[in-house]
């Protein structure tokens, strides 16, 4: 067999040099097996650790900023390479002289990718990417900031002054159930609570949220509920109307074991069912009466409980 060589580095050719006429080396820097942007630029989240390249903010699993760095390498980066399933891709973060910004943040990291081919490891190509970082705020952390974005409202209300400790203590139960739900997802917050009349109204990040809080409530207490929806503008982006949910919860004002005073005669509290109160007067007479007749009546006086 007469000796080949390289067209392009005049090198002898080897029985296993690719065809074409080139040695491994020319063939692969004539068809690298990737090709990266040499710069990539990134959106960091200071609070949360989230990251987007444009719009769409993706939720970091990590919080220590080369870990977040890897997730972006291969969920952003590296993304379009992998359906080249012949290619084994490995990166490394260089961590050494690291420029800072005057905020202390990094400015950008160098990342070397590299990728060689499965069936033939010698068939391999490598290059340096750098990833330019914008540390800034994602949306749902702004929102959180400027404490003013809210999607719903739910209102909670005693009938009157007797029934504030009532408010608080369920203001207390919201505010624990709410921080471990919220530890779990950082959408779901309280942007604010306002004092009222009789009760306060929270404003809530999400829907979820309200939903989540009238079940947690449900759970605990008995009350009269009324949701309401109201369009507050349009969604162009999404061609979707946008309403804001208000859910008003206007707490019993009895409980059971209660004794009340109802046309000067005496009935016992005896149970509470979702709907219905059942009282008992002293000879014995069943009365049943829907919550809302609590809220309107105002013969009963509360004697005492027992
Ligand atoms: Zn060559
Ligand atoms: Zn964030």
């Amino acid at each position: 067999m007469p000796n080949r060589f390289c067209a392009i580095c005049g090198k002898a050719l080897t029985k296993n040099s690719p065809h074409l006429g080139m040695c491994i080396n020319c063939y692969s820097t004539e068809n690298p097996l990737f090709e990266l942007v040499n710069t990539f630029p990134v959106n960091i989240c200071i609070d949360c650790g989230s990251y987007s390249k444009k719009d769409v903010w993706i939720d970091s699993l990590n919080d220590d900023l080369f870990s977040i760095l890897e997730e972006i390498i291969k969920n952003l980066l590296l993304k379009p390479l992998t359906r080249y399933k012949q290619i084994i891709l490995t990166f490394t973060i260089k961590k050494d002289d690291l420029v800072y910004s005057s905020r202390k943040l990094i400015k950008f990291v160098e990342v070397l990718v590299i990728g060689r081919l499965k069936n033939d490891p010698n068939i391999h190509h490598q290059q340096v990417v750098r990833l330019n970082l914008t540390h800034t705020l994602c949306r749902n952390c702004s929102n959180l900031h400027s404490g003013t974005y809210f999607t719903s409202i739910l209102q909670l209300r005693v009938k009157n002054e007797s029934q504030f400790d009532l408010i608080d203590t369920v203001l207390d139960q919201i505010s624990k159930y709410n921080k471990s739900l919220f530890e779990k997802d950082r959408r779901q917050y309280i942007s604010q609570i306002e004092d009222q009349k009789n009760g306060v109204d929270l404003y809530l990040g999400t829907k979820e949220l309200l939903n989540h809080l009238i079940k947690f409530l449900k759970a605990k207490y008995h009350f009269i509920l009324k949701k309401t929806k109201k369009l507050v503008g349009r969604d162009n982006q999404k061609g979707k109307n946008l309403f804001r949910t208000t859910a008003l919860i206007k707490f019993l004002p009895i409980s059971k074991n209660d004794l009340l005073l109802i046309d000067k005669k005496e009935y016992l509290v005896e149970n509470i069912t979702r709907s219905k109160v059942v009282l008992r007067s002293k000879d014995s007479i069943k009365l049943i009466k829907e919550y809302s007749y609590f809220f309107n009546e105002s013969t009963i006086t509360k004697i005492n409980s027992v």
